[in-house]
């Protein structure tokens, strides 16, 4: 199709409206500021920057829609954006008052008379994190930053010699035979100096741009977790506000990395969810079951009775911390937050990281600026302004702590005890001397006694009651997904034949499991008399799980339309 697109001059266009471009944007805007003042009262030498054109596109239909954690919020960064932050209205729920470390069982619960050092929270912030960017977003827009909610970065636009010179948005009005409907608008191309992505985990055009500039050579592989989560109401007296509970053991067996998590918040409203490592091993694993099986636990399903679920919601993370960090800058482009694997695992905690770099991304194109020069000559500069930074410091010494848990969990917590004096070392407690991709890992049926695909063979007690369990439809309504179904699905499968064979035969599809939405269901063709692919991608909540952690990595999620997708408002 040919089309005709309207062309925006910007200075910088950040692409994702999460914590790491907020932070972003509201610093440069901060930063440039000052430096006029400097330079205009002679303090400092060089030239005053002119008023510079930033824009942040988001794809959810407002800031914060599609912006999901758990959350507990180490306030390092916010303070060091805006130290009045809370007289400033920051929307944080609650302040942690009580921490506590769990070993679960089957039925039992041991509780830790310690609380293991990097999950101590006392006095961080419990918040929703969607909420925190919604009033981020606020802010942004008070200093003179554009705001551009329903525009999906669609595209990576380069010049002739590769260098990132902007980015496309998705058209919008386009009906599921790919044709124009009435209501068609092109997308436009945002044509900036430099291009920040903070898309988050597994952004789509973070994906590309590494494949295209092979900024993960001599990196390891990323490995992700998926975080399935529900907000709850419950009676008074169930849980205190500010407590904060952390699990490990049931329902994840020893060779996969899970863990839950239960926070109080105001109003006896219950943040509980469960993290699930994108690298397990038995096919029939699904994430939104071992969430789903977490909370029949006798000790965790006492927390919720009585209550009712409110909200759901799924998403993955990048759990693969320093070792997994691409290169993050290439000419007119830099890479902040979750896309750059920024959060750190053994705290579970990524939000800070996330503004922080993309505080120390504004401060490197301030000096681009400074030098007019937005090659990687200068952007570089970013990774050193990262190692030079606490981000450095909290993170290279925990460099193998999710890797080590590849070799099995009690390997993993010998290791994670270990690194507290080698520095992080990890001598014979990695699988291999780097740790693999997730989906590299899987095993194949054969390798079970499972006879088929049923997932009830994972999970035989596992029922829904919609009391305290609830299935993947009940589950999607309270995510308040919304996608125009008259638009070409946004899930790209490259070879349709290999899911009704092949991936059939060797892993029971493991799509129909490890999505959370129910999007992927193999139904039975009359015709082909086989089970054939059938995508419901109105339900997806953009989580990327399936892009992630399909075998044959046939799997391309695109932005859909802007606008559609999850509604996180106040997750
Ligand atoms: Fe997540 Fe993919 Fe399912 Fe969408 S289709 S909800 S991105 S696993």
């Amino acid at each position: 199709m040919n089309i005709e697109r309207e062309q925006l001059e910007m200075d910088v266009v950040f692409v994702g409206a999460g914590p790491a471009n907020l932070a972003a944007a509201l610093h440069l805007k901060n930063i440039v500021d000052e430096h006029n003042e400097l330079v205009e009262r002679g303090r400092k030498s060089g030239e005053k920057i002119p008023d510079l054109e930033i824009g942040i596109i988001e794809k959810g239909s407002f800031v914060g829609a599609h912006i999901l954690s758990g959350a507990v919020m180490d306030p390092i960064a916010i303070r060091e954006l805006m130290p009045d932050f809370l007289e400033q209205g920051c929307p944080v729920d609650t302040v942690v008052s009580s921490d506590a470390f769990w070993y679960l069982t089957e039925n039992r619960r041991i509780e830790s008379p310690v609380t293991p050092p990097p999950l101590k929270n006392h006095g961080k912030y419990i918040l929703s994190l969607s909420k925190m960017c919604e009033w981020l977003g606020e802010k942004c827009e008070e200093a003179g930053i554009n705001i551009f909610p329903e525009f999906p970065g669609a595209e990576m636009l380069y010049d002739e010699e590769n260098r990132v010179i902007g980015v496309r948005t998705g058209d919008k009005g386009i009906n599921k035979e790919g044709e124009r409907k009435g209501n068609f608008e092109p997308g436009v191309d945002l044509l900036a100096k430099v291009t920040v992505l903070g898309e988050g985990s597994r952004g789509s055009l973070a994906k590309h741009l590494m494949q295209r500039l092979g900024l993960n050579e001599g990196k390891e592989p990323q490995v992700f977790s998926i975080g399935v989560k529900e907000l709850w109401e419950v009676p008074a007296g169930n849980i205190e506000e500010g407590q904060v509970v952390h699990t490990l053991g049931f329902p994840s067996d020893t060779k996969t990395y899970g863990g839950g998590w239960i926070y109080g918040m105001k109003n006896n409203v219950v943040s509980i969810g469960y993290v699930t490592g994108l690298d397990y091993l038995d096919p029939l694993i699904d994430p939104h079951a071992e969430f789903q099986k977490f909370k029949t636990h006798p000790e965790v399903a006492k927390v919720l009775a009585g209550g009712k679920m409110l909200k759901y919601g799924a998403k993955t993370i990048n759990a693969g911390g320093w070792n997994t960090m691409p290169k993050l800058y290439a000419d007119g482009v830099l890479i902040v937050g979750d896309s750059g694997s920024f959060l750190n695992g053994q705290r579970i905690k990524g939000i800070h990281t996330a503004m922080k770099s993309g505080m120390l991304a504004a401060e490197t194109i301030l000096g681009a600026f400074t030098h007019n020069d937005f090659t990687s000559k200068t952007l570089q500069h970013f990774e050193e302004k990262v190692s030079a930074s606490w981000i450095y410091d909290e993170l290279y010494p925990v460099r193998n702590f999710h890797g080590a848990f590849q070799a099995g969990r009690w390997s993993a917590l010998v290791n994670t005890g270990l690194q507290f004096v080698t520095g992080g070392y990890a001598w014979g407690f990695m699988p291999k001397e780097h740790h693999e991709a997730g989906h590299e890992r899987m095993e194949k049926l054969s390798e079970y006694d499972y006879k088929g695909d049923d997932i009830k063979q994972r999970y035989p007690d596992l029922k829904f009651d919609k009391e305290l369990t609830f299935d993947k439809i009940t589950d999607v309504y309270h995510a308040g997904v919304a996608h125009d179904e008259d638009q070409p699905a946004h899930l790209h499968v490259l070879d349709t034949e290999i899911c009704a064979e092949r991936c059939a035969e060797e892993y029971g599809n493991p799509c129909q499991r490890f999505c959370p939405a129910s999007v992927y269901e193999m139904e039975f063709n009359a015709k082909t008399e086989r089970r054939e692919l059938k995508i419901n991608f109105s339900n997806c909540v953009h989580c990327k799980t399936c892009d992630i952690m399909d075998p044959y990595q046939l799997i391309n999620w695109v932005t859909p339309e802007g606008g559609g997708g999850p509604n996180y408002k106040g997750m």
